[in-house]
């Protein structure tokens, strides 16, 4: 089947898991899975489960992806802060659906080889940062201190102090939190200078490896 054929079927699996958000539908249906996977796993690129990256990574379960972003309540003018480019699957969906993205990898190599698969597919609304996510995006280009959107595709432990900082307000947070092999998923919506956490259901990634508070 061609992969287009592949995506569509994707996106058909994502609205019967109960995905509404017709833009979040349609970035799936844009984005090429296939080049953002190993090529040993390239037949499995439009499974909806996780698969292998370098460096013990993992490209995230679409389903998770598209769960993720519909929390986010994305628009076109959203600036986006991603903590943990990984293979930049999910950076690329995110330059589908907003006006910039920020995103931080702590794996050079994994943010290198992201990049270049994106620049490939001509996006250019992606700053790419190589260090600590849960540390923020802090001195550098461009010089945004608070960030409308913020996702974050690792496990961290608590809600990263520095991420709810450099929430705007408005602003949607959204990261899985608790232990290694199961965690929580976590929105946090600021507004009105009041912060609120609710919690949507079980999920499982890698670890938030981080130095920060
Ligand atoms: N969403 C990504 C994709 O579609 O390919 C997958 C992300 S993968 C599940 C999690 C990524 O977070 C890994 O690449 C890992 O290196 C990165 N990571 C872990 N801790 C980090 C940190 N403190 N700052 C930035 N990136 C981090």
């Amino acid at each position: 089947m061609r992969y287009s054929d592949q995506r569509k079927r994707l996106v058909q699996e994502l609205v019967e898991a109960g995905i509404t958000d017709q833009n979040v539908l349609k970035a799936f249906e844009i984005v090429p899975r296939e080049l953002f996977v190993l090529p040993e796993y390239v037949s499995y690129a439009y499974r909806n489960q996780p698969l292998p990256i370098d460096s013990n990574q993992t490209i995230s379960q679409p389903l998770m992806i598209a769960i993720m972003l519909e929390k986010l309540r994305l628009n076109r003018d959203d600036i986006v802060m991603e903590i943990g480019t990984g293979s930049g699957y999910q950076t690329a969906l995110l330059s589908n659906l907003a006006k910039e993205v920020c995103s931080i990898e702590r794996i050079d190599i994994l943010s290198l080889k992201a990049r270049k698969v994106i620049d490939k597919l001509g996006y250019t609304n992606v700053f790419y940062k190589i260090g600590d996510g849960a540390a923020g995006w802090q001195k550098a280009f461009p010089p945004y201190s608070e960030f409308p959107k913020i996702i974050v595709s690792a496990a961290a432990d608590k809600v990263p102090s520095m991420l709810i900082k450099q929430l705007s307000d408005p602003g949607i947070l959204v990261v899985p939190v608790g232990g290694s092999n199961i965690q929580q998923l976590i929105v946090v919506e600021k507004s009105n200078s009041e912060v609120k956490e609710s919690v949507h259901g079980g999920c499982s990634f890698v670890p938030l490896i981080s130095e920060s508070e």
